[in-house]
Order: structure tokens, then C-alpha cells, then sequence
């Protein structure tokens, strides 16, 4: 059986390539240091408690396990405390990272799979990203992801780490059987806030600025399902497995939609009425992020089927009305 370290495995997006990666036949194992991840989420495979900064504690999971290769999800990704709190994104999003690159090559680990942002690229005037755009990120958590890609490349040349870099977009929806889905807390993301809102679970929806350079005045972003968003992982993973080098793919739809687009087709999909006000802007928000994902069709044979938002907002619903983690 092949085993893959799974950093993160107790959280949003690693639960679910957990699922994913069991159904393709490999054995996940969770690293997770539970501080905002859920124990009730590692239901895929054995799990192992641990921080990323804790060397001796990661030298003893990659001696049990052998892992052929890590899939890297654990990291600090709020906008907002990034740029309050930028310490806490460097020492952990970076420190932590290069602590277990520094663990994985000791163990002769030497695939990698990291999950960077669209957040590393920042502004640049409406234009679609590709993956050659320049990185000119706005906010510590974009500059610490980043800094990661940099250190995986230095890594390639030193000690042949291999890696796939994957960077996001904004991931959404849950998954379909509602096994494992989103619940952050605190909850930050718009979706999870929005139908918390229609719920009556919290208050009205703040729509962080209506004054940005698009039609209607919010930000733009491009909403990529995290089914869609795992299935990438498992495919830059048999990539690596095949001896394929170093290589990054944008992971979103091409198609942006902003904050006030997002609320009515809540509306429509719940059928229920999304109480929001307006507010101001955001720090650290970019205007529009939305990719250009045709190098992850051509090169790795990836179609996100499932990101329509009407089916990304309909398996959150879904997983919102049933599924929440109490440990
Ligand atoms: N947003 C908003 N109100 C909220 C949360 C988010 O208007 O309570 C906006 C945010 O400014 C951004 C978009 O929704 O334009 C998506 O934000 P989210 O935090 O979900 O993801 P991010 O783009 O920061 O990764």
C-alpha cells in the first residue's frame, strides 16, 4: 500500500483528498495539529497529531509511515489576520512549510504537492492569471505561500524534491454525500457566511466594498469546486509518480463572479432571501482574481465539471443543513 502524508488532513480541503485519495487506493495519513482542523474529519485513514514546526514529531511519522510522497494542505489562510497578524503567517505558513521539506527530504520523500494561492499573484488591472503572470502578492498569507514555492524550488536543485504546486482559487461547495465539508472556525469564507446568514445562524452578510472597478461595484473571484480541486491533487500526484518534473497549475473555472452575483444565486438556490448590508472594503482584498486553467486541462487532463456555482452552492447547502464536526 502507498502512503501519502496528508498535512491538513483534518480540514476543509485535506478531508476531502483524503476521500479521494483512498478512492484511488492509496492509504492518507493526517498530520494535523487540530488548531483549526477537526478530528471528526479524518475518517479516510490513520491519523497522526502533530505541528508543522516540530521536526523530531514529524522524523517519527515519516519513519512509520514511509510515505511516497506529501500532499501539503495545513496552513493559516485568512486575508483578513494576515494582515493584522503577518507573524503568525510567516512563522507558520513558511517556517512550518520548510520545516517539513526539511523532514520529508531527510526521509527520502522527494514528491511534494503543495497547495499554494491566487492570492501570490495581487492586482494586475482585470487581467485573467495565468501561471506566468507576475507574483506580486498584497497580503503576508500570499507572500508566505509564495515564499514556499520558492523554497520548494530551491529544494528541486539541492536535493531533487519534486513538486507539484497547485495554485487555488476560491474552493467551494462540499462534498456531494456530505461526508466532509467546510466548517472554518472562525468561518471567513462568503458562502459558508452567506447561507449561515439565511439560516439565521448569524447576522446579516457584510458585503466588503461596493466601490471596486467591476460592473456592479464588488470583488470578482473565481469559485472552483473542491471535488473538482481535489481530483487536480490526485492527478499532480500520479504526475509526480510518472517521474514528470516540477510543474504549477492555476486551479480555477476562467469564469469570475462577484460577492453580489454569489448572494443572488444563493437566493435562487436556497429560496430563501440572503439578508446582507453593504460595508467597506476589506484589507488586503484583491479586485479580481479569476484563471486561466487551460494548462491544467492540456497537461494534466483536468475538467472542473462540478464548479458551476448553482452545484458548488447546492452541496454546501446540502452539507451546511447536515454535517457539522464537534471535535
Ligand atoms: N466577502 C464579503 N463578505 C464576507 C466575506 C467575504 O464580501 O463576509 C468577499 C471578499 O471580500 C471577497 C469574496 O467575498 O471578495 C471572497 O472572500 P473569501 O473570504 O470567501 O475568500 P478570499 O477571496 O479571501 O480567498
Amino acid at each position: 500500500m502507498t502512503h501519502i502524508l496528508v498535512t491538513g488532513g483534518a480540514g476543509y480541503i485535506g478531508s476531502y483528498a483524503c476521500k479521494a485519495l483512498k478512492s484511488a487506493g492509496f492509504v492518507p495519513v493526517t498530520y494535523d495539529n487540530l488548531v483549526t482542523g477537526w478530528r471528526d474529519a479524518v475518517k479516510f485513514g490513520p491519523f497522526e497529531q502533530g505541528d508543522l514546526t516540530d521536526r523530531a514529531r514529524l522524523d517519527a511519522v515519516f519513519a512509520k509511515y514511509k510515505p511516497a510522497a506529501v500532499m501539503h494542505f495545513a496552513a493559516l489562510s485568512q486575508v483578513g489576520e494576515a494582515m493584522h497578524e503577518p507573524g503568525h503567517y510567516w512563522a507558520n505558513n513558511v517556517g512550518g512549510s520548510l520545516t517539513l521539506i526539511e523532514a520529508a527530504v531527510a526521509a527520502g520523500c522527494l514528491q511534494f504537492v503543495f497547495s499554494s494561492t491566487c492570492a501570490t499573484y495581487g492586482d494586475h488591472d482585470n487581467v485573467v492569471l495565468d501561471e506566468n503572470t507576475p507574483q506580486l502578492p498584497l497580503n503576508a498569507y500570499g507572500a508566505s505561500k509564495r515564499a514556499v514555492e520558492d523554497i520548494l524550488a530551491n529544494f528541486e536543485a539541492a536535493h531533487g524534491l519534486r513538486s507539484v504546486i497547485f495554485r487555488y482559487f476560491n474552493v467551494a461547495g462540499a462534498d456531494p454525500e456530505a461526508e466532509v465539508g467546510e466548517f472554518h472556525r472562525p468561518e471567513t469564507h462568503l458562502i459558508p457566511l452567506m447561507l449561515d446568514a439565511i439560516e439565521g445562524k448569524r447576522d446579516a452578510l457584510t458585503v466588503f466594498g461596493e466601490d471596486y472597478d467591476t460592473p456592479d461595484g464588488t470583488c470578482i473571484r473565481d469559485y472552483v469546486h473542491v471535488c473538482d480541486l481535489v481530483d487536480a491533487h490526485v492527478l499532480g500526484l500520479n504526475w509526480l509518480q510518472e517521474g514528470k518534473d516540477s510543474r504549477v497549475f492555476n486551479l480555477g473555472t476562467g469564469t469570475g463572479f462577484s460577492v453580489m452575483e454569489v448572494i443572488d444565486q444563493g437566493q435562487v438556490i436556497t429560496n430563501r432571501p440572503v439578508p446582507y448590508s453593504m460595508g467597506s472594503r476589506r484589507a488586503g482584498d484583491c479586485t479580481k482574481l479569476v484563471s486561466g486553467s487551460s494548462r491544467a486541462a492540456a497537461e494534466l487532463g483536468w475538467s472542473p465539471a462540478r464548479s458551476t456555482m448553482k452545484q458548488m452552492i447546492a452541496d454546501a447547502w446540502r452539507w451546511h443543513q447536515t454535517g457539522h464536526y464537534k471535535a
